[in-house]
C-alpha cells in the first residue's frame, strides 16, 4: 500500500512537471506571437433590436497558434495578463480595431475589450489616442469594454483615465454586467454609456424571474441614460423578450458570429453543436 501511495504521489508529481512545463512552453509560444503576426481580431455585429441594423461590432482576440490552430482568448488572455504581455497585445488591438472600423465601410461602433492590466498602465489613454490618430476613427465610434475588475483598481487614478477617455469622446461599456460582486456601486460611481447584460442571464431569460432581473437592468439604463446591450442572443425567442422588455442592442449567434474582416482570409468561429 505505501508502494502504492508512492507511485500515485510520483504520477501526480509528473502531471504536476507537465503542466507547469505546458504553460512555460505557451508563454514561450505567447512572447513571440505578436512579432510573428500570430493574432488576429474577429468581428461581432451589434444590432438594433428595433431596426434589425448592424450599429456596432465587438473586436474579439484570436490566436493563430502555427501548432494549436486557432485559440481562443479564454486559454490565453489570463496567461496574458500575469506576463503583462496583455498590455502590448491590447495595444495592437486597438490599433488594428480603429483600422478595421473603416474598413467595413459604414457608420458602426467598434468596441474594443480592455484588461485591467492594460487600463491601469499610466500610458493608456496616450495608447487610445495614438490609436484613434494613427487610423482617423473618430472618438465617437469607439467604444471600450471594460468589467467589473477593471473598477476594482485604485479608484483616483481610474476616474480620471475614464474621464480622459470620456473628453476625447470615447464611450465606455461595463461589460458582463450581473456577473460581479458589486455591479450597482460601480454604475452609482461612473457615468458609463453602455451596460452590457451577461449573456448568462440572456440564456435563462426564458424563466421569469430572470426576465424580471433583466427588466429591471433595462430600467435602470434607461433611468441612468445608458444604452443597454444584451449578450450572447441566440434564439428568436430570446430576442422577441429582449424587445419586449424593451432592451435596445442585442449581440450573439443569432444575429452573427464573430468573424474576420475579410472572409477569405479566415473563417468565421465555428459552429459548436448544441
Ligand atoms: P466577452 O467580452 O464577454 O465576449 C463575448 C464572448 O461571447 C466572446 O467569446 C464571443 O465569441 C462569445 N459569444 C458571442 N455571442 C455568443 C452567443 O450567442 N453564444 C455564446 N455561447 N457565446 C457567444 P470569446 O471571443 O471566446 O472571448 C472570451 C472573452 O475573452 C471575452 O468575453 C473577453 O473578456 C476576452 N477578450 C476577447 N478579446 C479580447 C481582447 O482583445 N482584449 C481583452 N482584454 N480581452 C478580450
Ligand atoms: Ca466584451
Ligand atoms: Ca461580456
Ligand atoms: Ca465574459
Amino acid at each position: 500500500a505505501k508502494a502504492e501511495g508512492r507511485n500515485a504521489f510520483r504520477f501526480f508529481d509528473a502531471a504536476m512537471d507537465a503542466a507547469v512545463e505546458e504553460r512555460e512552453r505557451l508563454e514561450l509560444d505567447l512572447r513571440g506571437a505578436l512579432s510573428r503576426d500570430e493574432f488576429m481580431l474577429h468581428y461581432q455585429p451589434v444590432i438594433d433590436l428595433e431596426t434589425g441594423q448592424v450599429i456596432g461590432r465587438e473586436a474579439l482576440l484570436r490566436w493563430r497558434h502555427p501548432v494549436r490552430g486557432l485559440v481562443s482568448p479564454g486559454e490565453f488572455i489570463p496567461l496574458a495578463e500575469e506576463t503583462r504581455l496583455i498590455v502590448e497585445i491590447g495595444a495592437w488591438a486597438l490599433r488594428r480595431a480603429c483600422a478595421d472600423a473603416l474598413a467595413f465601410g459604414d457608420k458602426a461602433r467598434m468596441a474594443v475589450n480592455v484588461s485591467a492590466v492594460q487600463f491601469g498602465q499610466p500610458g493608456f489613454a496616450h495608447t487610445v489616442l495614438a490609436a484613434l490618430c494613427a487610423s482617423g476613427l473618430p472618438a465617437h465610434r469607439l467604444e471600450l469594454e471594460i468589467t467589473e475588475t477593471v473598477l476594482m483598481q485604485d479608484a483616483e487614478s481610474l476616474i480620471a483615465t475614464l474621464m480622459v477617455l470620456r473628453d476625447l469622446g470615447v464611450s465606455i461599456a461595463l461589460d458582463d454586467f450581473g456577473t460581479g460582486y458589486s455591479s450597482l456601486s460601480y454604475l452609482r460611481r461612473f457615468p458609463f454609456d453602455k451596460i452590457k447584460i451577461d449573456r448568462s442571464f440572456i440564456a435563462d431569460i426564458a424563466n421569469p424571474e430572470t426576465a424580471a432581473i433583466v427588466r429591471a437592468i433595462v430600467g435602470l439604463g434607461a433611468s441612468l441614460g445608458m444604452r443597454v446591450t444584451a449578450e450572447g442572443v441566440e434564439t428568436e425567442a430570446q430576442a422577441a423578450i429582449l424587445r419586449n422588455e424593451g432592451c435596445g442592442e442585442a449581440q450573439g449567434y443569432l444575429f452573427g458570429r464573430p468573424a474576420p474582416l475579410a472572409p477569405a482570409v479566415g473563417c468565421p468561429d465555428q459552429a459548436v453543436e448544441q
